[in-house]
């Protein structure tokens, strides 16, 4: 029993404001209570456990928007009741969603008349956008063996080792190969060379990424496109291109106009943005767009008729919110092509403060590039005495939620720190930001060293070998930190 046996529905107190005298007792974790609590308790006592969450607003580790226009939260609440799959009973809200997906797909430069509906569809988020642009690729391949007459039961797919997690799970969920491009040192994105070599006639598509989550770096998607055109006019083969442009979707089209990363390049057939990334609504949207009616097979479409018309559908899930796709649209008509100009040019601004900033400290090594997402990735140019690790950590002291990571194979070696400048992320937090690194900094050399030292008798290793062992011994001193403190 957790309700304090003084207090009823009725009882004076229950106006109060704090938990605690409602809660004389442990919360029950594992079996739901017995009796009911009254709704005060319930929502004050949640709110109080909520209080130990990060601040979204300084949880830098997140590309996906935090802030949003009071005028937007309205719409969002006013819709938060309102399923997005019974589109007979909310024919405005689907109308919305395919509008953004027209808009979107303009936006990308899909071939279309000014009149001309666009293919695609608003998702959960990026992961499940890729997770339908897989199918269809696969989809496609496999009736294409069929109809060769060859075997159809070894799809690949070819990205680099920097691709977000999204693709390993489509690979595992949905038994497709992932042959992954190896990174080195210096240079953390796929290179098309070595993955056009790695294309064979099992490949479904190759997966370019614009904005790497590792470094924010834009891969080199004409490049790629041109030697594909020459290998698949070599072979026989049609190996297209999809792109996921998680991040750099709503980036390159307002900064790089002229950058042809998209529907310009003929091998291009589909291509995945989240929404909730620079298309700045709470998390919750992803958009995947085709680039025409025949690049997504019509057996992975379900139609849907409602007042006459046909709606098709492809998605994985069924119910879900409105309000993303509600938000969305508010963005798109609300900033314009301007609009969003701003805020990305902003952000771009931002990072370049940061950056300077970092630089000016002479303590780091700048990893990402100056044209791509804008965020800062960086790495100490010492880490012999404190690491990446230990800065991250230290930070959160200061209230910064700043991680850090190990590059994939084969940079493994590399730890990095990122911070991810989003709309809200100012420039006076930009400053504020370099001014609480330099004091961990200080705090950090104070400190004597916190390396670990080999164990007596262990054979001298390369510095190479002695930084992986390193860089591993911190990955699980800090995931058990993270678990004993139930932050994971
Ligand atoms: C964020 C991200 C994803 C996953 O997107 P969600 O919208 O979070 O599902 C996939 N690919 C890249 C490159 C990303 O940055």
């Amino acid at each position: 029993m957790v309700l304090s046996k003084t207090v009823s529905e009725t009882d004076a107190s229950i106006h109060s404001t704090f938990a605690s005298r409602y809660v004389r007792e442990s919360l029950p974790r594992f079996k739901m209570p017995e009796n009911s609590i009254p709704k005060e308790a319930a929502y004050q006592i949640i709110n109080d456990e909520l209080m130990l969450d990060g601040n979204p607003r300084l949880n830098l580790a997140s590309f996906v928007t935090t802030w949003m226009e009071p005028e937007c939260d309205k719409l969002v609440m006013a819709s938060i009741n309102k399923n997005y799959v019974d589109m007979d009973e909310y024919p405005v809200t689907t109308e919305l969603q395919n509008r953004c997906v027209n808009m979107i797909a303009h936006l990308f430069n899909a071939p279309l008349d000014e009149s001309e509906t666009a293919i695609g569809v608003g998702t959960v988020g990026s992961s499940e956008a890729i997770m339908l642009a897989g199918l269809a690729f696969k989809r496609k391949w496999q009736n294409k063996r069929k109809d060769q007459g060859k075997p159809y039961d070894k799809p690949n797919i070819v990205t680099g080792a920097n691709v977000q997690v999204c693709w390993e799970k489509f690979a595992r969920y949905f038994e497709v190969e992932l042959k992954e491009v190896k990174l080195r040192d210096g240079y953390y994105i796929m290179d098309p060379t070595k993955a056009v070599e790695m294309v064979d006639e099992n490949t479904i598509c190759v997966a370019a990424i614009l904005g790497s989550t590792l470094n924010g770096e834009f891969e080199d998607v004409k490049l790629l496109n041109d030697l594909l055109i020459e290998k698949n006019k070599e072979t026989g083969w049609d190996t297209p291109i999809h792109v996921d442009a998680a991040s750099g979707g709503f980036i390159a089209p307002f900064l790089y106009p002229e950058l042809e990363w998209d529907f310009r390049l003929p091998l291009v057939k589909s291509i995945n943005v989240s929404g909730h990334k620079y298309g700045l609504v709470y998390a919750g949207i992803g958009w995947v767009i085709w680039r025409t009616k025949e690049d997504l097979p019509e057996e992975l479409i379900f139609h849907i008729n409602y007042l006459g018309s046909d709606q098709p559908t492809f998605t994985l899930n069924f119910s879900k919110g409105s309000s993303q796709v509600i938000a969305q649209y508010y963005q798109l008509i609300r900033l314009g092509y301007e609009g969003y100009r701003n805020v990305i040019e902003n952000c771009q601004e931002n990072a370049m403060v940061l950056k300077e900033g970092l630089q000016r400290t002479g303590r780091f090594n700048i990893v990402s590039k100056d044209n791509g997402v804008p965020l800062v990735a960086f790495s100490l140019k010492d880490n012999s005495r404190h690491n990446e690790f230990e800065v991250s950590d230290n930070l959160r002291r200061f209230g910064w939620i700043v991680p850090a990571y190990t590059m994939p194979p084969d940079a493994q070696h590399v730890t990095v720190l990122r911070v991810v400048v989003r709309e809200d992320f100012s420039r006076t937090l930009a400053e504020r930001l370099v001014v609480d690194i330099e004091k961990v900094m200080q705090l950090l050399d104070d400190l004597p060293p916190s390396k670990p030292t080999l164990p007596e008798g262990a054979v001298k290793k390369t510095p190479l070998e002695t930084q992986r062992e390193i860089t591993t011994y911190w990955k699980k001193f800090v995931m058990e930190r993270k678990k004993t403190n139930g932050v994971c």
